[in-house]
C-alpha cells in the first residue's frame, strides 16, 4: 500500500475497519452460519435503535439492490418513468433501469448539486411514477421541496441516501421521516458492512414485499431464517432476487455502527477544516451546505477557473488521490435521451473531490491544501 518511499499516498476514501470487525467475523465463522440469520436481524434492530424509529428497516446486499427493490416492489417498471438528478452515482440510474422503468435525467442546482425541481417539472409526463432525489455530499437541505413537488404530482419518493448515514436534517436523523429511503454500506461509505445497504420505510405493505423479494420472493422466508428455520414449502407471488444481507456482512456492520460517532466527528472536523482553509477564494467555490448536521461522505469543491484537470494532475504527482463525483449520467450512451442539461454539463468540468475519510490526518490535509495553494 502506498509508496515504498517516505511519503504515503493520500487516499481519496477508505474503509476504517480493525480488530473489532475481525473478531466479529471470526465469531460468525466459528458459529458456522454465514448466510442470512440472526446477525442480520440484530443489525436491523440496531439500526432501528440508532435511528430511534418505528419505521421498517430491511437490510440487503448493496445500496443498489435497496434502490432496485424499492422500485420493483412499488410495481414501478416497464413504461414508467423515474426522475433522477443526472449527477449521481451510476447505481441510481442502473437501479431504475433494472426495474424496467426509464430513468429521466434532471439537471441539478449549481450550489448544492441537488435535483433541480424546475427542470424536473418540465420532464413530468403521464408516465412519471416517482422521483429519486440524491443526498449529494450528504446534504438534503431542500428535501422538503421534493416532498411538496411529489405530493403535487402524485409521485412516490425514493431517497438515495447512500451518502447520508448518520446525518440529520432539521434536528432529525435522516431515515426517520420520508417515504422510502435507501442507505449504502459499501466499503467507503460512512459505515460499511463490506458491501451492503438498507431500505427504511413506513409503508408496511412495501416493507413486506421487499423482505420477500430480497429472498427470491419466497413468502415470509425472513421470519423463518430469523428463527433458524428454512422454507421448504411456500408460495411466490412476485419477482424476487438474491439480494439479502449475510451474517458475515451484518457482523461487520454491527461493529461499524458502534463507531459511527467517532467516524462522524472525524469526517465533520476534516470537512470543516477544508472549508475554513479554502473559503474566500476566487478560483474555488464550495458547496453551500453546513457540516454541522451531516456526516460528510465526500468533500467536493468546484474549480471555476478551468484548471480542474491540471489540479488533479498535480495532486496525483504529489501522491494524492482525487476524484470527480460524478460524470453526468445523461451523457452515457445507455441513458442518453438527447436533452442537454446545462448545469450538469458545466459542473462536469468543475467538480473535484478531495481526500476525505475517517483516518485522514491534518498533516495529509495540509499536503492537499498546499497543492491547491501553489498552482
Ligand atoms: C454508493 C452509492 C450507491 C450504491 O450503493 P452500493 O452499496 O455501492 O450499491 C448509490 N447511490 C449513490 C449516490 C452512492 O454513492
Amino acid at each position: 500500500m502506498g509508496n515504498t518511499g517516505s511519503v504515503q499516498t493520500i487516499r481519496l476514501s477508505r474503509s476504517n475497519v480493525g480488530e473489532e470487525e475481525i473478531e466479529a467475523l471470526s465469531r460468525v465463522i466459528r458459529a458456522g452460519f454465514l448466510g442470512m440469520g440472526t446477525e442480520v436481524q440484530s443489525f436491523e434492530q440496531e439500526i432501528k435503535a440508532y435511528l430511534a424509529t418505528d419505521l421498517e428497516v430491511i437490510c440487503v446486499n448493496t445500496g443498489t439492490a435497496a434502490l432496485h427493490l424499492s422500485l420493483e416492489c412499488l410495481d414501478i417498471g416497464v413504461g414508467d418513468e423515474v426522475l433522477v438528478p443526472s449527477i449521481t452515482y451510476l447505481a441510481s440510474f442502473q437501479a431504475i433501469a433494472a426495474s424496467g422503468a426509464t430513468p429521466v435525467a434532471c439537471d441539478v442546482t449549481t450550489d448544492r448539486v441537488f435535483v433541480d425541481l424546475e427542470d424536473a417539472q418540465r420532464r413530468i409526463t403521464s408516465r412519471t411514477k416517482a422521483i429519486m432525489p440524491v443526498h449529494y455530499a450528504s446534504d438534503s437541505t431542500q428535501m422538503a421541496d421534493v416532498y411538496e413537488f411529489a405530493k403535487r404530482h402524485g409521485l412516490r419518493v425514493i431517497e438515495d441516501a447512500a451518502h447520508a448515514f448518520g446525518c440529520k436534517r432539521d434536528g432529525k436523523k435522516i431515515g426517520v421521516v420520508g417515504d422510502i429511503l435507501c442507505f449504502s454500506f459499501d466499503g467507503i461509505k460512512n459505515i460499511t458492512s463490506g458491501e451492503g445497504g438498507a431500505v427504511i420505510t413506513g409503508d408496511l405493505e412495501l416493507a413486506r414485499r421487499i423482505r420477500d423479494a430480497r429472498l427470491l420472493g419466497v413468502e415470509k422466508d425472513t421470519e423463518k431464517r430469523y428463527t433458524g428455520q428454512r422454507s421448504w414449502v411456500f408460495d411466490v407471488h412476485h419477482q424476487g432476487y438474491r439480494y439479502h444481507m449475510s451474517n458475515l456482512m451484518a457482523a461487520i456492520g454491527r461493529e461499524q455502527l458502534k463507531k459511527i460517532a467517532r467516524f462522524a466527528e472525524h469526517r465533520r472536523a476534516a470537512a470543516k477544516r477544508y472549508r475554513r482553509m479554502l473559503s474566500g477564494r476566487s478560483d474555488i467555490s464550495l458547496l453551500s451546505l453546513s457540516e454541522d448536521d451531516i456526516v460528510p461522505h465526500i468533500f467536493v469543491i468546484r474549480v471555476t477557473n478551468g484548471r480542474r484537470e491540471e489540479i488533479m494532475q498535480r495532486l496525483r504527482a504529489a501522491g494524492i488521490e482525487s476524484g470527480m463525483h460524478y460524470q453526468p449520467n445523461h451523457l452515457l450512451s445507455y441513458f442518453s435521451q438527447g436533452h442537454a442539461l446545462p448545469i450538469a454539463e458545466m459542473l462536469m468540468n468543475q467538480l473535484l473531490s478531495l481526500p476525505l475519510h475517517s483516518m485522514l490526518t491534518t498533516e495529509e490535509q495540509n499536503r492537499v491544501i498546499d497543492i491547491l495553494n501553489h498552482p
